[in-house]
């Protein structure tokens, strides 16, 4: 395509801030990864001099950003709101209690009371737990939406909370005491200056795996949950599996955290857990920057730090005691919020970016062939729809549609606004069913399935209104289309073992941008491009999962004249390649060049079919186009 699109890169974008000349020494400039080793190297050589209160410190606030980087997963990156952590964390410290005081599980399992084995076996008891546990709270209340999800949370955090308040063998509002200290073989981790080195450690750890995570194919079908479901299924992606999947995962790293939590303290009673703690926890993950995964560090540092402090201060200035910290804590969050809407860390990462380079993405050893779909031969019908209906209320607004799509041609729906068009898309894309009728794709009646099953059947689309993740980059979003052609799953991520096809799906996602002549924006921000172009880089990404069948609602609408003959040139090579093509256009010039074959709907009817040459000189198609001018006048 024509490359004029491309001046819309911001100056803000990594790359052209390397080329500036910001003081940095060119033998061992600043990378994020030599930052964050930094950091951790200040922090191994400072621990053992560190005075005693500031290790007490450093090991709550580890344990506090352990729990929340799992909600920068679930709340930040993936969209979900939970007030309900401090819960998993429950479950993770009672396990762990329970485990190792009670004297009926040593004996099943033959082991000496107080046996070192115990809190392990509390360990494993407390994953185990909190995995099940979210497992089953996730599949109730991850399908409900907007505000019904937070209340949902808030619900079982409370219930989770007096279930540990009121159980016998959880010692009830006492709690249970005499929690033994942790020790990995002879080594002991009694003292708070050892096993805040294993906490620090525990999360490092998860840091670096959801950051791996992120950083991956299933990563971007985590961040395509926050743009709703339609698109995200519409690429392939599971959204069901993959919103309980991150909840499990926020869950399990707050049961860890748990875990920790009462070889610490060394008793559990059921305060830390209740919903206050929930509200806290998410306090940080937001303060600190809900979609980073430092930015939990941050949060965690900054609340704990700010509240041990106003606990101090406080009583002394008003002279009176009592819990004032929490009224100045509230507002001081209304504060941080009402100026820093993306939370601090973006702000200090900005700042940061003055002395830190980001390096460019190094070519991987080897890549990994991505599975390609035989293409049906030219003039086999790939998609049909018989009779499909789909009323809303009373208003039908598609009323017994027929039509069928074939291999290697350009099929375009056209009709008035209000017409139906974008019904019938979502129709024969499983967005939505029909009210009657059916829908065929590749042969295969598809009636009741879901979209994610017509992009496996090889179904591309695009949206009327532009759906892309605007902050994440065109090369991201496109490779999001390539979902499904990939296969490693979440472990895989996080241990590193895709890079092979990660690189092979991301050099499919360029070469698509390429492609459509987009190829100097590939590594801006998605909102930075203008409107026509997204609607660009939304064809990009549905080329990207290699599709025999292309839907494109309005792709010419914001294209300049020149733009719209690229997509012109672009749609009519993918035609020839053999690929089937429906376009829902209202640019008659566009429409009647480029089509072979046209539909035209009228109140949710079919009111003509044929060429272009039949359809622009039939009669009722005029009069739908009040009096037709327009749609003559502008087929010269
Ligand atoms: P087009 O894309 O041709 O402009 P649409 O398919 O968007 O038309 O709309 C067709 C008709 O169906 C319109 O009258 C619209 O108001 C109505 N409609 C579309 N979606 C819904 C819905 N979810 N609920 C109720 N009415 C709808
Ligand atoms: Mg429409």
């Amino acid at each position: 395509m024509n490359p004029s699109p491309v001046r819309a890169a911001p100056a803000a974008h990594p790359p052209a801030a390397d080329a500036s000349g910001a003081p940095r020494s060119p033998a061992a400039p600043l990378t994020p990864r030599r930052l964050v080793l930094l950091f951790v190297a200040a922090l191994a050589a400072a621990w053992p001099f560190l005075p005693e209160f500031s290790i007490t410190l450093l090991n709550y606030i580890g344990l506090y950003a352990l729990v929340a980087t799992g909600l920068v997963m679930l709340t930040g990156v993936g969209g979900m709101t939970s007030f309900g952590q401090a819960a998993f964390v429950g479950l993770g410290a009672y396990a762990t209690a329970w485990a190792c005081t009670s004297p009926v599980l040593a004996g099943a399992l033959g082991l000496e009371p107080g046996s070192a084995a115990l809190p392990w076996i509390g360990l494993v008891l407390g994953i185990a737990l909190s995995f099940c546990v979210a497992w089953v709270l996730g599949a109730v209340t991850l399908k409900l939406s907007g505000h019904y999800l937070p209340l949902a949370t808030i619900a079982w955090g409370l219930s989770l909370y007096y279930v540990f308040g009121n159980l016998e063998m959880l010692g009830g509002h006492t709690g249970i005491t005499g929690v033994p200290a942790l020790s990995i073989g002879d080594l002991s981790l009694a003292s708070g200056r050892s096993l805040g080195v294993l906490i620090w450690a525990v999360l490092l750890l998860a840091i670096w795996a959801m950051h791996n995570l992120l950083d991956s194919r299933e990563g971007r079908a985590i961040r395509a949950l926050k743009s709703g479901r339609v698109m995200a299924e519409s690429m392939g992606v599971d959204t069901s599996r993959q919103r309980i999947k991150v909840f499990v995962l926020a869950a399990v790293v707050a049961g860890l955290s748990g875990w920790l939590y009462a070889h610490l303290q060394r008793f559990v009673n059921p305060t830390p857990f209740h919903l206050n703690i929930g509200i806290e926890y998410l306090f940080m993950a937001v303060v600190g920057g809900a979609g980073h995964l430092w930015g939990a560090v941050l949060g965690a540092a900054i609340i704990t730090l700010l509240k041990h402090q106003l606990q101090d201060i406080l009583p002394g200035l008003l002279g009176a005691s009592g819990n004032f910290e929490v009224i100045v804590f509230g507002l001081l969050m209304m504060l941080v919020l009402q100026r820093f809407s993306g939370g601090l860390w973006p702000t200090l990462s900005a700042f940061g970016a003055r002395f830190v380079r980001t390096p460019a993405a190094r070519p991987p050893a080897h890549m990994a062939p991505l599975p390609r779909r035989e293409l049906p031969p030219a003039g086999r019908v790939v998609l049909e729809a018989k009779e499909v209906t789909k009323r809303f209320g009373g208003l039908v607004a598609n009323s017994e549609v027929d039509m069928t799509v074939k291999a290697g041609e350009v099929h375009a729906l056209i009709g008035p606004n209000g017409a139906g068009k974008s019904t019938f898309f979502n129709m024969i894309s499983g967005v939505d069913d029909p009210s009657a009728g059916e829908v065929r794709l590749m042969g295969r009646a598809m009636t009741g399935h879901p979209s994610r099953e017509f992009a496996a059947l090889g179904l591309g689309r695009t949206f009327q209104h532009v759906r892309l993740l605007g902050q994440r980059s065109v090369l991201e979003n496109v490779a999001l289309g390539a979902h499904r052609r990939g296969h490693r799953g979440w472990l895989a991520s996080m241990l590193r073992l895709d890079r092979a096809e990660e690189a092979a799906l991301l050099a499919e996602a360029r070469r698509q941008i390429e492609r459509c002549g987009l190829g100097d924006c590939a590594d801006v921000p998605a909102a930075s491009l203008a409107l026509g172009q997204q609607r660009i880089v939304e064809i990009a990404r549905a080329l990207a999962g290699q599709p025999a069948v292309l839907l494109l609602d309005e792709p010419a609408a914001g294209l300049r004249h020149l733009e719209k003959q690229a997509l012109a040139k672009l749609l009519a090579q993918l035609r020839d390649e053999g690929m089937a093509i429906l376009v829902v256009e209202h640019d008659m010039e566009f429409v009647m060049n480029l089509a072979d074959r046209v539909t035209v709907l009228e109140f949710g009817q079919v009111i003509a079919h044929g060429t272009p040459e039949q359809v622009q000189a039939d009669p009722r198609v005029l009069a739908a186009y009040l009096g037709g001018d327009e749609l003559l006048g502008k087929v010269a």
